[in-house]
């Protein structure tokens, strides 16, 4: 248990929280922190949209504690705001309710009706705050579709209980940034004339962005990873922002997220065939494996086949280009490969391909599932993470949690986080490559296919040392509190 002490009250605002809505990563951070930091003494209230896709059974469980009308536009239109209360786990969640909004989308609709709904969505957080009179040390805002709340705070809100409140912002992907043209902002946002400036939200002579904005309101900023926070400020991978970055740059932080431990634990895991801990993994993920083959219907004729796993958003980030051009060349009659994943149709369609070119030997799972993810974590030899751009990354993380080999590209987090396999030394977890072209992730992988097929017993030592790597929150979460206290003092 971490000091009780700290007094450190922090407001989260996000557009989405595990397991309320999730569509990637920023869904796990912000469930995963809030409950990290309580372990560290605080006190931690998270804000989210009442989005009509969240499951009835967590609707039921809230409660109503008020509502009120709350202008918003240059026209000064008023909205309803409703806040809809649920506790779990010591973390309370209040939900801002307007169907107007949030009536829509799974989450997300398209940037035309993001804007405006996540415009209302972060003034009326602070509305919420204040209603509640729930006054926080410091609020802490993710992404783009909270990057506003920074700029309310200092202008709309500076002189009511929350004038004393810090603003961080955490960038976990710099390419989405709300951007939209200046009038739909203006007109939505409601925030005067002076703040669409060159300095702030103005983004060239026709556009806004709310991310750049917030980025320069947020009394902190932080990103991901620390060379995820070194590589936006370069324009390779700054997406038109790096000059910004680089200007607020003194004000930013990298911290790399860690992985909920308690979800992602093989040995209490109901959803694997056999639950495993360091001690046993090598005999239960086979059976793991075994399981995952039988479900998925790949051949089990020759139970030696080593097994790559992939559950990923299929968008060009995650750099399925590069496996795309090495498939025919990675099957080669002793591997198996199983892909989770939804999104561009251009690599839904190339993984059916190799499913049907190489039946039994490929899965192509297009579809996003939670309990499909769980068992091919735990049930796979190797992981596949060769991304263009990677902030963090959690799908590493957990690889390795499960005792599964992770093959990644050196950048952003994963460069942080997986030490590349050293031949001499024995020391490592994992096996990497820079360059992102499709000959080095081939390169990788054979190194991979070699070490687990002719030095098994060098394998299965990386295996338990991934396990026993500590991954989780506790030491990200101390940062993120020293970061609170230094905006508090
Ligand atoms: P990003 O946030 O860029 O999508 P991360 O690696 O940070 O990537 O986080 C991805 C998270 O979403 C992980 O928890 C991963 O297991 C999960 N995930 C991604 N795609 C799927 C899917 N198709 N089914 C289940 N879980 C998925």
């Amino acid at each position: 248990m971490g000091n009780t002490d700290t007094g450190c009250k922090v407001a989260f605002v996000g557009s989405e929280c595990y397991p309320f809505v999730k569509t990637g990563g920023l869904g796990d951070v912000m469930y995963a922190l809030p409950r990290a930091l309580i372990r560290e003494g605080c006190e931690c209230r998270v804000i989210l949209p009442l989005y009509a896709c969240i499951k009835e059974q967590y609707k039921q469980q809230m409660k109503y504690i008020g509502s009120f009308m709350m202008d918003q536009t240059m026209e000064g239109r008023t909205f309803y705001v409703g806040i809809m209360e649920l506790e779990m786990d010591g973390v309370t969640y209040d939900f801002i309710d307007n169907r107007e909004f949030f009536d829509w989308g799974n989450p997300y609709t398209g940037l035309w009706e993001d804007i405006p709904k996540y415009c209302y969505f972060s003034k009326a957080s602070l509305a919420a705050l204040n209603y509640m009179e729930w006054y926080p040390d410091v609020i802490h805002c993710h992404d783009w579709q909270a990057a506003l709340v920074p700029l309310y705070l200092k202008t709309k809100f500076w002189n009511c209980g929350l004038k004393k409140s810090k603003s961080m912002l955490t960038i976990h992907n710099l390419r989405f940034q709300g951007i939209c043209g200046i009038e739909h902002l203006k007109y939505w946002s409601g925030l005067s004339d002076g703040l669409f400036d060159y300095p702030v939200l103005k983004y060239n002579e026709d556009e806004a962005n709310m991310f750049k904005g917030g980025l320069a309101y947020a009394d902190a900023i932080t990103t991901v990873s620390a060379t995820y926070a070194k590589e936006i400020q370069t324009p390779e991978f700054g997406e038109h922002l790096d000059a910004h970055l680089r200007y607020h740059a003194p004000r930013m932080r990298g911290i790399v997220n860690g992985i909920d431990t308690e979800i992602w634990d093989s040995s209490k895991d109901k959803l694997l065939a056999a639950p495993y801990d360091v001690s046993n993994v090598l005999e239960k993920k086979w059976e793991n494996k075994e399981a995952l083959r039988e479900q998925l219907g790949l051949s089990r004729a020759d139970g030696g086949k080593m097994m790559f796993g992939l559950v990923s958003r299929l968008t060009d980030q995650k750099g399925l280009d590069l496996v795309d051009a090495i498939m025919t060349r990675i099957m080669d009659g002793n591997t198996q490969v199983i892909v989770l994943g939804t999104g561009d149709p251009r690599y839904e369609n190339a993984f059916r391909y190799y499913e049907d070119k190489y039946r039994g030997d490929v899965c192509a799972y297009i579809s996003y599932n939670e309990a499909l993810a769980h068992r091919i974590y735990a049930g796979t030899d190797a992981f596949l993470v060769p991304s263009l751009f990677e902030p963090c990354g959690l799908t590493q993380l957990i690889a390795m949690r499960y005792g599964t080999v992770p093959v990644v590209r050196e950048t952003g987090g994963l460069k942080d986080t997986v030490l590349p396999y050293n031949a001499e030394t024995g020391e490592g977890n994992g096996f990497t490559f820079t360059q992102y072209n499709p000959d080095s992730l081939l390169q990788a992988v054979n190194d991979a296919k070699t070490l687990f097929f002719t030095e098994r017993q060098k394998w299965d030592a990386m295996v338990k040392r991934d396990m026993e790597k500590d991954v989780s929150w506790e030491q990200s979460a101390k940062q993120y509190l020293d970061f609170y206290r230094e905006l508090m003092a």
